[in-house]
């Protein structure tokens, strides 16, 4: 018997004051010829944009001009509109008043930037259940990668340890916020205490939690966070990495060109370059206005949509869908942390029996639904914990639930499987 949708649900499904995301009304055709509304069920790993980030690239694209290049009118807009993001991305993400807010591509840029900018002889601490944009580019001898724990406990036994045998000198930890594989939520806030008693700092990849919970640097103690737009609810290409800038202002640039330096003279035999020691230091070539603008337009749309809309539409929606799954038989989920353990809308899974590429294709060709499979790039974690499963695949189905997510969608979903599994509910 599937879940009944509550009246919470329904009413989240409509999302009034954020409204129901572009592709949530996209209608794809089956083998058939049969047209039935796309089911967006892989939000992990992109999310349609908002509605109401498109009407804001609509509206801006007209005045698309060069950003603190110009003093044209439209290039006085375009930089009041990405300095505005700015602070946007400061409030959504709760930072101190003195962290830097740059712009990258996405949470990989951002992490990348960030391991170019630690001082020499940094220790680097995580987990190998890393998604792969945080698992590798640390490099160097000093790099700590910690085995998948079994508990949340574990993970701090484990990072105590680690962080108590590592070099004298810088310590950072590295942390996923949310789980791209399972959902589940790591104690971020209890990690991070650990870390301070150890004197390291940390460093958020937050791309799976800031979608579905709010992520706040000073709740949470962390020093960094890095985010993607486009898990955001906004178009692909504009990204973030906010925090503490100490480490940020003197390191070498991320990228070197226009824009990054405060001056540049010719001293005969040589350039003498000053840096800036602003974020735009790492942003050197015009940036992503309309990116950056769209990103800035869904952390508002969200925050103004409010929170306690978002987390109980996707639990309820997530309960209806891990009741579902429950029914189909052979089933499999993957977790790290146990059934209970707290965790947004991202569930893995394999089927026994059912190969899960050839599942995914069956649910988009003939069922209209969009799932991802595969090992997530995170091979470690999806590899440990299809062992721990007791599964015989090396890859594994994610359905993954956001704001154009619908009762009928997730209804779709475990109808479907029913079918591949044993032809029918
Ligand atoms: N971290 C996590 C947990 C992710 O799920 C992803 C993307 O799936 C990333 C990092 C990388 O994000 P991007 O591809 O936007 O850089």
């Amino acid at each position: 018997e599937p879940v009944p949708a509550t009246a919470a649900v329904e009413a989240a499904a409509g999302i009034p004051a954020v409204p129901p995301v572009v592709g949530a009304r996209l209608a794809v055709p089956l083998v058939d010829g049969r047209r039935v509304p796309y089911a967006n069920l892989d939000h992990a790993a992109s999310t349609p944009a908002l509605e109401a980030v498109r009407d804001a690239v609509d509206e801006l694209l007209p005045w698309y001009a060069s950003v603190h290049r110009g003093a044209g009118f439209a290039s006085q807009v375009c930089t009041r509109v990405h300095d505005q993001a700015r602070d946007v991305l400061r409030r959504f993400v709760g930072a101190h008043r003195t962290d830097q807010v740059i712009f990258t591509r996405n949470t990989t840029d951002s992490l990348n930037l960030l391991a170019g900018a630690l001082p020499r002889g940094t220790s680097v601490v995580l987990f190998d259940t890393e998604h792969h944009a945080a698992l590798l580019p640390w490099r160097g001898p000093r790099v700590h990668r910690l085995r998948t724990p079994q508990s949340t406990g574990d993970a701090v036994l484990a990072l105590d340890r680690a962080l108590a045998d590592c070099a004298v000198g810088p310590r950072l930890v590295v942390l996923t916020a949310a789980s791209n594989v399972t959902g589940e939520v790591w104690p971020i806030a209890e990690l991070s205490a650990v870390a301070r008693r150890h004197g390291a700092r940390v460093a958020l990849d937050a791309a799976q939690l800031a979608p579905h919970r709010p992520v706040d640097i000073r709740a949470l103690d962390v020093d960094w966070v890095a985010l993607s737009g486009h898990k955001l609810y906004a178009p692909f290409g504009a990204g973030a990495l906010v925090g503490r800038a100490d480490w940020l202002r003197a390191a070498e640039p991320h990228l070197v060109g226009g824009g990054a330096t405060a001056s540049v003279t010719d001293r005969g035999d040589r350039l003498a370059v000053t840096w800036s020691t602003g974020p735009e230091r790492h942003e050197a070539g015009s940036p992503n206005v309309v990116g950056v603008h769209a990103l800035a337009t869904a952390c508002e749309a969200i925050t103004r949509h409010g929170w306690d809309a978002v987390v109980e539409h996707e639990r309820v929606l997530l309960h209806r869908l891990r009741a579902g799954l429950a029914t189909v038989p052979g089933l499999r989920p993957l977790s790290l942390f146990g059934a209970e353990h707290d965790r947004v809308g991202v569930v893995s899974f394999t089927v026994d029996g059912l190969d899960s590429g050839l599942a995914a294709a069956v649910l988009s060709a003939e069922h209209g639904i969009g799932v991802r499979d595969g090992a997530f790039c995170a091979h470690v974690a999806t590899a440990r914990l299809l062992d721990r499963a007791g599964s015989s695949e090396r890859r594994a189905l994610r359905v993954s639930i956001g704001l154009g997510t619908t009762p009928e969608h997730v209804d779709r979903l475990v109808a479907a499987l029913h079918t591949l599994v044993d032809g029918g509910p």
